[in-house]
């Protein structure tokens, strides 16, 4: 049986010609070596896995090749045939920068330019990941580029172009490798499926090529993968568990839940993204990328590297959202990464992420606020300003009156605006105040006010917003359950740190060391999540106290 070569290898470009999503480069090489004009120094920069060791030894040939005809290496002879085959050429050495960076390999390298080439015209060092060397190494080469044989050719590579010393890439001819398209990749996938006659499923091969991010090697490596565990068919499944990759119609499920603001929907969603295995990491990665691009759909551009298809959905999610609402989002979801790099509990940062992103839809835009529209405005909350596509008339204009009875009025008034799934008044942090507090002139800016606006993250205060009962009492922050159900705050499985944190801010506000304590926390588990859009009329009566019959009632 012969052995197998993988695709990479396999469809590597062996001419100008064939070279894919790189024709600045390929065109401005070939016409410099037809026409006599190449130097003796080039710099190869560019993202791994966009071609640039292949265009090297295609510039290689085309340098040595004994039948190039107008600059094209005949792929034939047999210096072409060393140089594609095995890398095997006398003339020819490949250096990998990152393992032999020391001066010595470098004095190695020098020394052997004393000899001429053995078969060829040229003795050409390749030298991949030359930022690598070290600055002796780097000094050594130096010299040699400023002065070197007639015989001698130098091709580096890197992918950190700025760590090259400039005394460097100033003797040398600087050619730049971009990303490739999607578009290129999935075409040339598809070009080497038909030649390998295998069958892919609709819409695979776009989903290949857009997680390789402009890279062919890692496109035909994933395919090369896909092929073998599919046993020659690749299937969507494994490019899913092998990626981390969500499937498109879950990632939309959570973007619309959250643009109308659906908190129980887009928890679920969450929920069964990391059911099927996938990272907190990749779910928030996967879902900024598509937000991204309704933000651009919405700024009247165009969202790179995607299908048309996938442009319609970008253009029906950017109708029902606005430029405003997703930078919004992404700030949220860029502020999640960031989160997610210091905290081991994922699930939790994604939870607080996600129900932050689905109450965006319900804050109050800041001009608004300044322009001093009345805190439970009757009409529609907008997303945080105006923007194309507002769908605020679908939006009931307040929540349902709740039966009338012996609850306190307070307690009312909270239970209605924050009922399950219910769109809220218009509200925005430093807007949500008890009524008593704003009727008291002594007291103009109150703890929880303070409290909010001290937090060191903007999406940390839109998560506490749901907090109604933050207050001071007995050298404690105390935090009551809020009314509108789950909170990551009170899960038992969150460690302690976010707690900490919360009573070093409240510390600071207050001028003197406060510890945390939660209230309504044991009754998190047992409270059965309301039905969304239904809240149970009977709910809606109930006090506070009712409902937390172990919560101590905190009055601020
Ligand atoms: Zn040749």
């Amino acid at each position: 049986m012969v052995g197998y070569t993988v695709l990479a290898n396999r469809f590597r470009p062996r001419s100008f010609g064939e070279v894919v999503g790189q024709p600045d480069v390929a065109r401005v090489l070939h016409s410099a070596i037809r026409d006599g004009r190449a130097g003796h120094a080039f710099l190869f920069s560019g993202p791994r896995g966009v071609g640039k060791t292949s265009m090297a030894r295609i510039l290689a040939k085309a340098f040595n090749c004994h039948e190039a005809e107008a600059g094209d290496p005949c792929g034939e002879c047999n210096v072409c045939q060393a140089i594609d085959g095995s890398g095997d050429c006398l003339d020819v050495v490949e250096i990998d920068g990152a393992s032999h960076n020391k001066v010595e390999n470098v004095r190695d390298l020098i020394e052997n330019l004393r000899f001429r080439p053995v078969e060829s015209r040229y003795r050409i060092y390749i030298v991949d990941e030359v930022h690598m060397l070290s600055t002796a190494a780097f000094n050594a080469l130096l010299k040699t580029l400023e002065e070197p044989p007639d015989h001698a050719k130098f091709i580096l590579a890197t992918t950190e172009p700025l760590k090259v010393p400039e005394t460097i890439r100033s003797r040398c001819q600087m050619f730049d490798f971009r990303r490739l398209t999607a578009e290129v990749i999935t075409d040339r996938l598809a070009h080497i499926c038909t030649i390998d006659e295998v069958e892919v499923p609709a819409g695979l091969l776009e989903r290949v090529a857009r997680h390789a991010n402009g890279g062919m090697r890692d496109a035909l490596t994933l395919l090369d993968q896909l092929i073998t565990f599919g046993e020659g068919t690749p299937v969507v499944e494994d490019f899913e568990r092998l990626t981390g990759r969500l499937p498109p119609e879950l990632l939309e499920a959570i973007v619309r839940s959250a643009l109308v603001g659906r908190v129980d929907e887009i928890v679920r969603a969450a929920g069964d993204a990391l059911g099927r295995g996938a990272r907190p990491a990749d779910l928030v990665a996967q879902l900024t990328e598509l937000v991204e691009s309704v933000l651009v759909t919405c700024a009247g551009g165009e969202a790179a590297d995607r299908t048309p298809e996938e442009q319609v959905l970008l253009g029906k999610l950017a109708t029902e959202s606005s430029v405003d609402h997703m930078l919004a989002m992404l700030d949220v979801l860029v502020e999640a990464s960031e989160r997610l790099r210091r905290r081991h509990d994922g699930r939790l940062v994604v939870e607080m992420s996600l129900i932050t992103l689905a109450r965006l839809k319900h804050l109050q835009p800041v001009a608004d606020l300044l322009a001093g529209e009345p805190e439970q405005s009757p009409q529609p909350a907008r997303a945080p300003s105006g923007g194309r596509g507002q769908r605020s008339a679908s939006r009931p204009t307040s929540a349902p009156s709740p039966p009338s009875g012996s609850t306190p009025p307070k307690a009312q008034k909270k239970m209605e605006a924050d009922a399950w799934g219910q769109p809220q008044p218009s509200q925005q942090v430093p807007s949500k105040q008890p009524a008593d507090s704003k009727a008291s002139p002594a007291k103009p800016a109150d703890f929880r006010s303070r409290f909010l606006e001290a937090l060191p993250s903007r999406s940390l205060r839109l998560e506490l917003t749901r907090y109604d009962g933050i207050s001071v009492s007995d050298g404690c922050l105390v935090m009551s359950m809020p009314a509108d159900g789950p909170s990551p705050l009170h899960d038992p499985s969150s460690d302690s740190a976010l707690r900490d944190q919360l009573a070093e801010v409240a510390s600071g506000v207050e001028g003197r060391k406060l510890s945390f304590r939660l209230l309504g926390a044991e009754k998190q588990q047992a409270r059965p999540p309301a039905r969304p859009g239904t809240p149970p009329a009977g709910e809606i009566g109930k006090s506070i106290e009712e409902q937390w019959p172990g919560a101590e009632r905190v009055d601020f």
